[in-house]
């Protein structure tokens, strides 16, 4: 579809500048963008129900006949009503439309049509507001519908694809190899986009689907598969294995089995010519930082660099401390760089680090820019990568010679999908967290119960344990949801003789630091906050964290949350607070109550989630994709997984393969990615 990226929308009938830019809205500039801007599901108007059978809150088709056509009638406020009476041969109801004359005029009285709209009302007078429709006893009757944005119809949209379609078709090259097709049993890509479309049958609808789910997967694969070629050099830093024993000593306990396997894997990559390029994955609370730890200790052993990288201020900050007091006794040398780091201090870091002076540097994405100069830097950290692009993960390794790269995670995804989201990294699992840990015991509660959370927040500060309160809005916006600032003056004003601090994203990074500091040293008892605390704040002595408006949050963002607390031995709770009603949050909150286990949740997500975006690129940083869904087609990623090693075992650049070579770049500009072509 190559050239038809060139062929601007405008060129279509009926698509003018004013279309041209809702098209772009929804990212679509040109006839090759139109074509596979893919349909979200079909209506098939030959399924239809006795009007006596439709639901009043959802679509259905019906069939009926028009009966008489009532005068135009103009409303307040400039508005005109078109009102048609129908009959379903039992029962009466009523077709309306506001506003625009087309469909009014395009029905006829005494002739059969299929609607299709919700069909709402009473029981006695249903009525239904502006539904497509066809006339009854048409062969074509499954109609696409398109994901919308304000302004243009599915409708519409059909009507420009099937422009496109006609003009272009002919043109369309397929990029898939003819052996590919044949071996995986895949439509021709003409067949494809016309039956995606305008589908003469569902059976039809769906071989065009599973081609072109294929097609994009595979684009998905060898992109990733040529980004890791470029980085597949040698390292400068082969490093000798250190004694760990001093280490490990130096330690407050006693590393666990996972741990120390974990750590071996990368000791052992450390050895090879080739840099690391390997994901440690471990669920909240697995002790991922001393694994990592473990490694710049062997760096610096080996008189090389080190960098950490945090999504946040407050992580780099934790971490800064953590690993400085694990470290420093050592002989290592450890810094902080964030965006709060600046002047005079900034400039003797910058130049200690030029100078090889700093063993370890911890920061934020501060460490991408470009007046950041390592001597040596030999190991590159990144911790809870999903919050990083595949981009940034590139730039720092660009610091160094092909320094080695070492991912840290807590998304507990399947490992054929990490497989896939993390390119070829190689992958150490923790699968077993820190002895005497306890079960954290979670309850979901409506807010009728909110003074009693209070309360037991009470008896735990008295006990000795701290307490996070979780709300998914920093400031009172007039709305249901609860908010952080008027939380944290009702908790103040039931519990006067505690200490209740408040925490948010938009906080200076000095206050942020401050009031995470000062939670920490147990200079406050209780925590109200924002998300700003999900990932990785580490305080040990918080034992109960409680989430407000717990419906507001995805399964994946709940247990990272509930992993702040159960850091320690001491017994720790987690009150989800809410008043939904909808079965999915239902089903969430109750899922949490049962298990703690992140592979276990991120397996329950996905199936109440379905084409979801628990890994949405948001989170991964991977390119968006149109048709394919990482979850549910996981079973053809086995296929275009060998696909893709054949393909370019045979042709490592894909010079005999343009049309995919060029699909690969198209699909990998959104992210950025530089240098596919
Ligand atoms: P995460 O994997 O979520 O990043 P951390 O590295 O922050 O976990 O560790 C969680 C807590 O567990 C920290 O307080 C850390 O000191 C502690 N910890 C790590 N490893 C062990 C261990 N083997 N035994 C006891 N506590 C540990
Ligand atoms: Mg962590």
């Amino acid at each position: 579809m190559k050239d038809l990226f060139s062929v601007d929308i405008q060129f279509l009938k009926g698509v003018g500048p004013k279309r041209a830019q809702l098209y772009q809205k929804l990212g679509v500039d040109s006839v090759g963008s139109l074509l596979q801007y893919y349909p979200r599901s079909y209506i098939d108007l030959h399924d239809t129900v006795p009007l006596s059978a439709a639901p009043f809150d959802s679509p259905c088709a019906v069939q009926g006949r028009v009966v008489r056509k009532l005068p135009v009638a103009r409303l307040s406020g400039g508005r005109t009503l078109y009102k048609v009476l129908c009959t379903n041969y039992e029962q009466d109801f009523a077709v309306t439309f506001f506003n625009t004359p087309y469909p009014y005029g395009q029905l006829v009285e005494g002739e059969d049509y299929i609607f299709y709209g919700k069909f709402g009302g009473t029981f006695t007078g249903r009525q239904v507001g502006s539904p497509l429709f066809i006339p009854a006893g048409q062969p074509h009757d499954v109609l696409p519908v398109y994901p919308l944005t304000k302004g243009l119809t599915s409708k519409e949209i059909s009507r420009s694809v099937a422009v496109a379609i006609d003009a272009f078709l002919a043109q369309l090259a397929d990029p898939l190899p003819s052996w590919v097709r044949t071996q995986y049993d895949l439509c021709h890509i003409g067949f494809a986009v016309q039956n995606i479309h305008l589908p003469q049958s569902p059976q039809a609808a769906q071989l065009a689907r599973r081609r072109l789910i294929f097609e994009e997967l595979l684009v998905l694969q060898l992109g990733m598969a040529l980004l890791k070629q470029r980085t597949r050099r040698r390292t400068d830093y082969r490093l000798i294995p250190p004694d760990l024993a001093p280490f490990t000593a130096a330690l407050p306990y006693q590393l666990t089995g996972a741990q120390r396997r974990c750590i071996g894997e990368i000791l052992t990559d450390l050895q090879r010519p080739q840099p690391m390029s390997r994901l440690l994955q471990g669920d909240v609370g697995s002790g991922k930082t001393v694994v990592a730890a473990a490694g710049v200790y062997a760096a610096a052993q080996n008189g090389a660099q080190s960098a950490l990288m945090a999504p946040t201020e407050i992580l780099a900050e934790q971490h800064y401390q953590t690993l400085n007091t694990l470290l420093q006794p050592l002989g290592i040398t450890v810094a902080l760089l964030t965006g709060s780091t600046k002047g005079a201090a900034k400039k003797a870091l910058l130049a200690d680090l030029a100078a090889g002076k700093i063993d370890l540097l911890v920061g934020t994405h501060a460490l991408i820019s470009q007046n950041v100069t390592f001597s040596k830097l030999a190991l590159v950290v990144t911790d809870e990568q999903h919050r990083f692009g595949v981009k940034q993960r590139g730039a720092l390794g660009e610091k160094g010679q092909y320094p080695h790269m070492l991912v840290m995670s807590a998304t507990p995804i399947p490992r054929t999908l990490a497989l896939i989201i993390y390119g070829d990294l190689d992958i150490s699992v923790l699968d077993e967290k820190p002895a005497g840990r306890r079960e954290i015991e979670t309850f979901a509660v409506d807010f009728g119960k909110f003074r009693r959370a209070v309360a037991f927040a009470e008896k735990q500060i008295r006990a000795g344990g701290q307490v996070y309160v979780v709300c998914p809005l920093i400031e009172d916006s007039g709305s249901e949801l609860k908010d952080a600032a008027t939380a944290q003056q009702q908790i103040q004003q039931l519990l006067p003789h505690r200490r209740v601090g408040l925490l948010h994203g938009r906080m200076r990074p000095k206050e942020k630091e401050a009031v995470m500091a000062a939670f920490k040293q147990k200079q406050l008892d209780l925590l109200v906050s924002t998300t700003v605390i999900e990932v990785g704040v580490d305080v040990p002595d918080a034992n109960l964290i409680i989430v407000q408006n717990a419906e507001r949050f995805g399964l994946s963002a709940l247990h990272q949350l509930r992993g702040r607390v159960g850091r320690s031995d001491r017994q720790s709770y987690c009150i989800l607070i809410s008043d939904a009603q909808g079965e999915t949050a239902k089903k969430r909150l109750d899922a949490m109550c049962r298990t703690s286990d992140g592979f276990a949740l991120a397996n329950f997500d996905l199936e109440l989630r379905g084409p979801g975006d628990f890994f949405g690129s948001a989170q991964h940083g991977l390119p968006k994709l149109k048709i394919a869904d990482l979850l549910q087609d996981r079973m053809v990623l086995a296929q275009t997984g060998t696909v893709c090693r054949q393909l370019l075992d045979a042709d490592p650049q894909l010079r005999q393969n343009p049309l995919l070579r060029a699909e690969v770049g198209r699909l990998f500009s959104q992210v950025g990615q530089q240098g596919l072509n």
